[in-house]
């Protein structure tokens, strides 16, 4: 860890205290840091080269310089400039203006983005809130609603305000390719050795301003394993209810990366004792908080079951699903809603269905979900109450379901979380990699007691009205 910083401790101790009025920025130069071009994206490296050529100035800065300093891989090249979105559009012809609240360039390398920003000036002291909190004023590059959130940020400035607007300290590390030096305007260097998430500013302020922040913090806390600086600690308890004017659609974002990173687990667990997580899954909070739990679901286990299932696969390069994860976050509210429909009465499958419907409508108001993504939710749901019944062909229909393999995974989940299946995992494990006369033996050899709900049931034979119209095949299953 921090091996990008060990040279530059030794060599420039004077940062170690940024509390102390200093002289911003310390310039690190290319002696003391191992930063190199080679670990640089050789693409972010032809922006910053072609900016420079134009006669602006241009940095790498965030997420890249600070993960690279703590030897993470980075994910990303963040590049920031004095031209304006406009100017850089007109240098790059692969390039595209995006974003209105935040407007930024998109330069595209076959699947890479290079995100080129302009130098942003903090607008927070000269920016007067407006009435209606969506609302933002036509014509004006920045705008609050009347809860204080920055609507619109597009006011331009130098490097030292670019610096002071952004999140924390570490973030705003930047990195200039004509000599090779990195510039810390805000101590970030000293926090990264110290391990500390450190809010830029007045952290009610800055909160106020974009109350995401502190959803970002707690993501560095789970994917660095740092802690948050008191200061920046303290107020998010009280804050976290401005959640509740953000966006839904910028929330699914967020609620992405945080869980989706491979560091679910602990975010969970720091989202709660937060108390943010309930602004992004306000029903799956309640029933946590609840204590509601049934023989076949432990709705904490099975979260924290799901959660490690998906950092596992992060970590060893698998593919992840955000719809999957959605439906793990999501499956208690289900069960639950589920049980009650079936207490009014309602057949099982109907009961399903009004279930999910429930809570997906309830859900989309704190984080929207995509309909690309409820979809297959849904269908993992489904799957849940129709992979214990294997009798005749049905193994081998829901085998070939598109959605077979992601809802086996949630089975499994289900299983390891402690709700008792029969062996309904193993006996798929098996099926799923076995030729067709031991698959056929497979299902021959169902212990009809385990599955006895899920036997076909015997029908009585109808009677059929008398009538002239054809008679139909009756259905396969
Ligand atoms: P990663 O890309 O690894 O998730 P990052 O820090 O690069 O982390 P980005 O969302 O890519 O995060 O943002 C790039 C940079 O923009 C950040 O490092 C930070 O300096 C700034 N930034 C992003 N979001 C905010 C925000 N809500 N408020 C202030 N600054 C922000
Ligand atoms: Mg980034």
């Amino acid at each position: 860890m921090l091996t990008g910083l060990k040279s530059l401790v030794r060599k420039a101790t004077s940062f170690l205290a940024p509390t102390q009025a200093q002289n911003y920025p310390i310039i690190i130069p290319r002696s003391e840091h191992t930063l190199s071009r080679q670990n640089l994206s050789p693409n972010a490296v032809k922006v910053l080269y072609r900016l420079n050529k134009a006669g602006f100035d241009a940095y790498l800065v965030g997420g890249c310089i600070r993960d690279h300093l703590i030897d993470i891989e980075p994910k990303d090249f963040d590049v920031v400039t004095n031209a304006t979105p406009e100017e850089v559009h007109d240098l790059f012809s692969n390039s595209r203006l995006i974003g209105r609240r935040f407007r930024l360039v998109h330069v595209t390398f076959g699947r890479e983005i290079i995100e080129v920003s302009t130098f942003r000036a903090n607008t927070a002291q000269e920016s007067r809130p407006h009435n209606s909190q969506k609302e933002s004023l036509k014509g004006k590059d920045s705008a609050k609603s009347s809860h204080g959130i920055i609507l619109r940020d597009n006011v331009y400035g130098n490097i030292e305000e670019d610096a002071e607007r952004r999140d924390f300290t570490f973030n705003a590390l930047y990195y200039n390719v004509q000599d090779f030096s990195i510039h810390d305007y805000c101590g970030g260097l000293a926090d990264i050795e110290n391990k500390q998430i450190r809010i830029i500013g007045d952290a009610v302020q800055r909160y106020q301003e974009d109350p995401v922040r502190m959803l970002r913090a707690i993501r560095f806390a789970g994917k660095l394993g740092f802690e948050l600086e008191a200061q920046t600690a303290a107020p998010i308890k009280e804050m976290a209810h401005l959640l509740d004017h953000i966006p839904p659609a910028r929330l699914f974002d967020e609620v992405l990366k945080l869980l989706g990173s491979g560091n679910g687990v602990e975010t969970f667990h720091l989202l709660r004792e937060y108390g943010l997580f309930k602004y992004l899954f306000p029903d799956t909070e309640a029933i946590l908080q609840s204590g509601w739990k049934r023989d076949d679901i432990d709705p904490e286990a099975f979260i924290l079951q799901g959660l490690k299932n998906t950092d596992d696969r992060i970590q060893s390069g698998q593919s992840t699903a955000p719809y999957f994860l959605y439906a793990i976050l999501l499956w208690p509210s289900v069960t639950l809603r589920h049980e009650e429909f079936e207490a009014q009465g309602m057949p099982t499958t109907p009961a399903l269905h009004q279930a999910a419907s429930m809570v997906l409508d309830n859900q989309v108001a704190a984080t929207a979900i995509p309909r690309r993504f409820s979809t297959p939710m849904r269908e993992i749901w489904d799957m849940q109450f129709r992979l214990p019944k294997r009798y005749g062909k049905r193994a081998f229909i829901l085998l070939q379901h598109a959605r077979f393999r992601a809802s086996f995974d949630f089975l499994l989940i289900r299983e390891l979380s402690g709700t008792q299946l029969g062996g309904l995992g193993a006996w798929w494990q098996e099926f799923q990699y076995a030729n067709e006369d031991a698959q056929r033996e497979l299902i021959k050899n169902i212990d009809n007691r385990a599955s006895e709900k899920d036997a076909p049931k015997k029908r009585r034979p109808r009677r059929r009205k008398k009538s002239n119209a054809p008679r139909k095949e009756a259905p396969q299953d």
